[in-house]
């Protein structure tokens, strides 16, 4: 087992800005040792008021929309032009299935992460949504304390986990490609609501004048949704993170939003809610693993669901008694 250290020493190495002690603190976070847990708990509350600095953005589309290139260069452009320290988290419960994590990829994100300004972590592969939200959120603390003061959140938009990151995260984005249909991009029309922004991307080359239509288009499709809780109408943009244009209309459109929500009260209510949120999820992923890890419950789980299965047991009988063995 690699070295502890004590929560002093990883809480003053996070605030200053020591990248190995970070690093450390997030194996601590998704560790499933009880005792690494505990540690891990420890170092959260004592670095808790050093964080919140950021911007959390989460980006999201299919596989292939070109979310690690665009990251890469829109990370390069909040370094140089905007002045930001960088991290980039990865929600990534889909690489058990993929069989390697798309986002593990060692060629993604080259120049960004051999850049001081930035911190690039992937999710670890293998475990449950639940598991690396968790230890997402907890990173995102983290690297707040650390003194990033920016952090994106990526994941594919195919499943639940977008759901999961809008409910970490300031601002979501949305990347789109022009002409592809929204079947074939297999975004549902949820994702498409939680949107604070589309970008049409890879518009460069033959493809300029198709991503401007598509622009046109989806500006259109989002005008007919009721108007958000945040006052915020989503905003569509053009971009390419191969000719490098389109980051400074993305910026600024993230920046309107802070102004227009840090006014109106709605981010600092969105980020209690968030915590709200959070801790009741903790507390049902709390319930559930003890339950779980019940040695009774292991014991007799298996054979009651066979009776279930058998049509022996109904389904409530069965569940009343194995909840009543905890
Ligand atoms: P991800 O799976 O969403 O992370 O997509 P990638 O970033 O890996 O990009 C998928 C493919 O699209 C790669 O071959 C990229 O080179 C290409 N790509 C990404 N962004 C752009 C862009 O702005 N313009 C063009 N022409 N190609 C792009």
């Amino acid at each position: 087992m690699a070295k502890r250290f004590s929560p002093d020493q990883y809480v003053s190495g996070i605030l200053a800005g020591d990248r190995v002690m970070l690093s450390r603190a997030i194996t601590l976070v998704e560790s499933k040792l009880p005792t690494d847990q505990d540690l891990a708990q420890t170092v959260i509350d004592k670095v808790l008021p050093h964080s919140g600095n950021s911007v959390r953005i989460g980006i999201t589309g299919v596989p292939g929309v070109g979310k690690s290139t665009f990251i890469e260069t829109f990370g390069n452009y909040l370094i140089q032009e905007q002045g930001k320290k960088l991290a980039v988290l990865a929600i990534d419960p889909t690489s058990q299935r993929s069989g390697g994590s798309i986002l593990g990829d060692k060629t993604r994100m080259e120049s960004l992460s051999i850049n001081q300004q930035a911190y690039i972590r992937p999710s670890p592969a293998g475990k449950s949504l639940g598991g690396v939200t968790r230890s997402t959120r907890e990173t995102i603390i983290l690297c707040e304390a650390a003194g990033f003061d920016a952090v994106i959140v990526e994941t594919v938009g195919v499943g639940q986990s977008e759901t999961a990151v809008h409910a970490m995260v300031d601002f979501f984005l949305l990347l789109m490609l022009a002409g592809a249909g929204d079947e074939l991009q297999g975004i549902k029309r949820g994702i498409m609501e939680m949107a604070d922004a589309i970008a049409i991307t890879k518009a460069d080359g033959s493809n300029i004048s198709k991503a401007k239509s598509a622009r046109a288009e989806y500006q259109n499709a989002i005008h007919l949704y009721p108007l958000a809780a945040s006052g915020w109408s989503p905003k569509v943009s053009v971009c390419s993170a191969i000719a490098q244009t389109g980051l400074d209309t993305i910026w600024q459109t993230i920046t309107d939003y802070l102004i227009l929500t840090q006014k109106n009260g709605y981010f600092d209510k969105k980020r209690r809610d968030q915590n709200l949120q959070w801790m009741y999820e903790t507390i049902r992923q709390g319930l559930e693993d003890n339950f779980y890890s019940h040695q009774q419950v292991k014991d007799q789980l298996p054979a009651i669901a066979e009776q279930v299965k058998l049509g022996q047991k109904s389904a409530f009988a069965a569940a009343a008694e194995l909840l009543r063995l905890v």
